[in-house]
């Protein structure tokens, strides 16, 4: 089966599928076919003789890599691409410690961490080393994040330790003798986190002649996508990989660097010139995704972002729809004007699936998740679960419920059971005790607890029991919000420091929650809104994934992928950029925002919206005035088409 290459690619791309042996990289902006001139370099490869065994693709994601080989082996057939490695950087490490494990004293048979064993078995070291009650020291997700930062950076993690803690004195020894102790404790249990993966598999081929040689023979063509998120460990890899035949080739845009936050480093691909002396290099500027008001936004937001390989980007597409910068009043009002606009594009001939609503941060979509629910849209979530169906979610709004209704068992064996010391078994006792029911809000109640609760929850139940005595019964009923904040300042918000290693996200999730509250004019009424959604959703979800769906999730999560329909959300400085990421030294800040903000612009083929909303309601009752992002401020006039949220 010959593959007709210059039919079905342009000119600038068949010479980066036929580009010569040696180090290659391909540069270029969104859309241009890098992830398609894998494709069709694959199938180049296996036409020139090359045998699947010996090609290795990493991409960002595992789908990704099954898309690659599958629409490479649809052009060259069902055989030729057997043994070929496809996958993430984690799932290639994977696949190699399983070999060689033994090498770095681990059994091949090792276990893999998940973040929530990984917070246990630090807990247990804390135990060991006398931390636990440390008021002073780091929390374990502190510690993890900030060493898990190091080993994706590979820098040396008092680095970061003296970064991090500008202003404490902080006993260095220590934090890094909880380290050493975790480590060893993971050797000695044969089991290995998700940095180790990468570590540990750099560590195997930069020790072992051996296995070094064996995968440098054997990959004779290594080839990966979204270069541009490589963090340096990922890059050590690739290098030692690759460092036999030399045929490395990379893929990516600089312009879409969005993962620096984590330890990525754009540097990996500005340098890959300099780094593979004799590279070959190519350009690709032809856009076949957009139409040209869409790359006009694109090439406009991301000038002028310092240190990038510059690249004008040439639309293929003519005409089409201006770009739409929606001006709206809040958040709710942005919901309904995007579910407008989904009906109208439905009768224009788009299906569900062709849409997709995208946000900086989780919590952005909350008010959209509910008017999608209650409109019965079917739509499907990909940035993980739900948003009222995450764990902490839930837990901060137990009391509520209990206050609602004293007879809701699991909001009580919930609530219990957050606290130190008590587990459901506990928890189960002592509803009986109480006679099954429990009104946080009724002082005699709160008493009855407080007697029969056991010795090791009472400690932590004394803040919740004191907040709830001295809190106006009355406020509480008629402000939703307030219940939920008397309990983030008794006792969650430090739980959830303790818990999570995303502590920062999850907080701004239990604030947007309380802001939205503000729509509501009592606890019932927010409740019961909550509860019809809930029900609504499991309605839809019987039919399991709806086939055709509009899709939601993070910017992040799109990387790579198109649709004919975007709408961005709280498109309004603050929230994006987000004020957060501005803040953080160790987010890439203000360019970083921006270059997320050019992926977001560039996943479009026809429609791209950006929703403006002007205030957000806070849980106090007060408003937040909020100005159009500075991203789209920034453009010139006639770049978007202004409206006001009648008419779509
Ligand atoms: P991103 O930067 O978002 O990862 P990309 O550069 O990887 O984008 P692709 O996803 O490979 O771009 O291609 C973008 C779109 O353009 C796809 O729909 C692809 O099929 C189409 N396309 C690319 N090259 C051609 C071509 N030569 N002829 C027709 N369509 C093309
Ligand atoms: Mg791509």
């Amino acid at each position: 089966m010959a593959v007709d290459f210059a039919a079905e690619l342009n000119q600038e791309q068949l010479a980066a599928v036929q580009a010569p042996d040696g180090p290659v990289l391909i540069i270029a902006a969104a859309g241009t076919g890098k992830t398609r001139t894998l494709v069709y370099r694959v199938a180049w490869l296996v036409e020139q003789g090359v045998r699947g065994e010996n090609i290795l693709l990493l991409t960002f994601t595992n789908k990704a890599a099954k898309e690659i080989m599958e629409r490479a082996r649809d052009r060259v057939g069902e055989t030729a691409l057997h043994g070929m490695w496809g996958g993430t950087f984690h799932h290639v490490a994977n696949r190699i410690l399983r070999y060689h494990a033994e090498l770095i004293g681990y059994r091949k048979d090792f276990g893999i961490l998940d973040s929530d064993d990984q917070k246990s078995l630090y807990k247990t070291v804390y135990d060991e080393l006398g931390l636990k009650g440390d008021d002073r020291f780091p929390k374990p997700p502190v510690l993890i994040s900030l060493f898990s930062l190091a080993a994706n950076k590979a820098v040396p993690a008092e680095d970061l330790i003296a970064d991090r803690f500008q202003n404490v004195h902080m006993d260095v020894e220590r934090i890094l003798k909880v380290h050493h102790t975790y480590t060893a404790r993971k050797q000695a249990l044969n089991v290995m986190d998700f940095d180790d993966l990468l570590l540990n598999a750099v560590r195997v081929l930069a020790e072992h002649a051996g296995p070094r040689e064996y995968y440098q023979h054997k990959f004779r063509y290594v080839m990966v996508d979204e270069y541009q998120d490589t963090n340096p460990v990922q890059a050590e890899l690739v290098r030692l990989l690759s460092g036999g035949s030399g045929n490395l080739l990379v893929v990516g845009d600089d312009f879409q660097s969005i993962y620096g936050w984590r330890g990525a480093d754009y540097r990996n691909i500005l340098h890959f010139p300099e780094e593979n002396p004799g590279a070959s290099m190519y350009k690709l500027v032809t856009n076949y995704r957009s139409v040209p008001g869409i790359l006009q936004v694109a090439n406009r937001c991301i000038a002028g972002n310092p240190e990038q390989f510059q690249k004008e980007i040439r639309a293929v597409r003519e005409g089409g729809p201006t770009p739409v910068a929606a001006k709206l009043s809040d958040g709710s009002h942005q919901a309904r004007y995007i579910i407008n606009a989904i009906r109208t594009l439905r009768r224009a001939g788009y299906k569900y699936g062709d849409i997709t609503i995208l946000y900086r941060a989780h919590f952005h979509a909350m008010e959209m998740q509910l008017e999608l629910n209650r409109e019965q849209i079917p739509h499907v979530i990909t940035s993980g679960v739900r948003f009222f169906e995450q764990a902490h979610i839930k837990d901060v709004l137990c009391l509520s419920r209990l206050a609602l209704n004293p007879r809701d068992e699991l909001a009580f064996i919930r609530l219990l059971c957050l606290l130190p010391g008590i587990g459901a078994k506990g928890a189960q006792n002592l509803w009986k005790k109480l006679n099954q029911r429990f009104d946080p809000l009724l002082s005699e109640e709160r008493k009855r607890l407080a007697d029969a609760i056991p010795k090791r929850g009472k400690e932590p139940w004394q803040p919740i029991h004191d907040a709830l005595e001295a809190a106006d019964r009355e406020l509480l009923r008629g402000n939703p919000g307030e219940l939920i904040h008397l309990y983030l300042n008794a006792f969650y918000d430090e739980y959830a420091v303790e818990t999570y290693d995303n502590y920062p996200q999850r907080l701004e999730d239990i604030q947007g929650l309380m802001d939205y509250t503000a729509s509501f004019p009592s606890l019932e009424a927010f409740l019961s809104e909550l509860a019809l959604q809930t029900n609504l959703d499991e309605s839809i979800r019987r039919e399991d994934e709806p086939q055709d769906a509009v899709r939601l999730g993070t910017i992040h999560q799109a990387k790579g992928l198109e649709y004919p329909v975007v709408f961005v959300l709280w498109c309004v400085d603050g929230m994006f950029p987000s004020g957060r990421a501005l803040d953080e030294d160790d987010s890439g800040g203000e360019s970083e925002e921006r270059r997320l903000f050019y992926v977001a612009a560039t996943r479009a083929k026809d429609h791209l919206t950006f929703g403006i909303p002007q205030v957000r309601r806070q849980r106090d009752g007060g408003l937040v005035y909020y100005t159009p992002s500075r991203f789209i401020s920034e453009l010139p006039d006639g770049t978007l088409r202004e409206e006001r949220g009648g008419y779509y």
